[in-house]
């Protein structure tokens, strides 16, 4: 299932710039458009939930409801069809700067894929240049391709910081996350505003307390 959803991507990744040669070359693209085809499947499957839960399909307000659904599940999963690494390598630059850059604050939603609903808070990524520098917009946009997707947010943590580590080869990499998960606190589970924090480091973060305290600290200042 998870090869079907990514090689459509993939596919029509290299085939938009097969096309359009005039279109940005940054190594990926925004998903707003719909698989017609799947938006049809998904919308069938969508009815018969409509039915399974006890409501009328057919009445006025759920009408086009299972194809809002259908699509607004393509946006929420449309990582799958995007390539972080990419993003990353689509904005690199050779810099000697060798101090930690941090953005924090990064607004985060997934799903989880233990009940499909919602988690979201944020994230704070940090890296330390060994050589190169990546454009600051591009690591919001790395933590949004893996977090378009069915998720857990220990996963979601590490491959963040797995794929900074592996495309940029920094001295270090640090992420933290902290999120409000809907299947928590919609299922009569009783710390209704728990955050759970997680949290992943490579290199000299993970080497030399003293870089991870200044990472904490950084995050945990509300000077911004
Ligand atoms: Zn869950």
């Amino acid at each position: 299932m998870k090869d079907n959803l990514k090689s459509p991507g993939v596919h029509s990744r290299l085939a938009s710039e097969e096309v359009d040669i005039q279109a940005p070359m940054d190594g990926y693209q925004r998903i707003d458009k719909f698989d017609p085809e799947a938006v049809k499947r998904l919308s069938a499957h969508y009815t018969q939930v409509l039915k399974e839960i006890g409501e009328d399909p057919t009445r006025e307000g759920l009408l086009k409801t299972p194809e809002r659904v259908a699509k607004s599940m393509q946006f929420l999963t449309h990582g799958y069809e995007v390539d972080p690494a990419g993003i990353l390598k689509s904005a690199m630059f050779s810099e000697e700067y060798s101090q930690m850059v941090l953005v924090k604050d990064i607004e985060v939603y997934s799903l989880c894929e233990h009940h499909m609903l919602p988690f979201f808070g944020k994230a704070h990524v940090a890296y330390i240049p060994d050589g190169h520098i990546v454009g600051l917009s591009k690591i919001p946009r790395v933590v949004d391709a893996f977090a378009r997707r069915l998720q857990v947010q220990e996963r979601l943590t590490n491959e963040i910081r797995d794929c900074i580590q592996e495309t940029l080869k920094p001295l270090g990499v640090a992420v933290v996350i902290e999120a409000s998960h809907l299947c928590m606190q919609m299922r009569g589970i009783q710390k209704q505003n728990s955050v759970t924090t997680t949290s992943a480091f490579t290199g000299i973060f993970l080497k030399d307390h003293r870089t991870r305290e200044e990472f904490i600290k950084l995050i945990a200042s509300k000077l911004h």
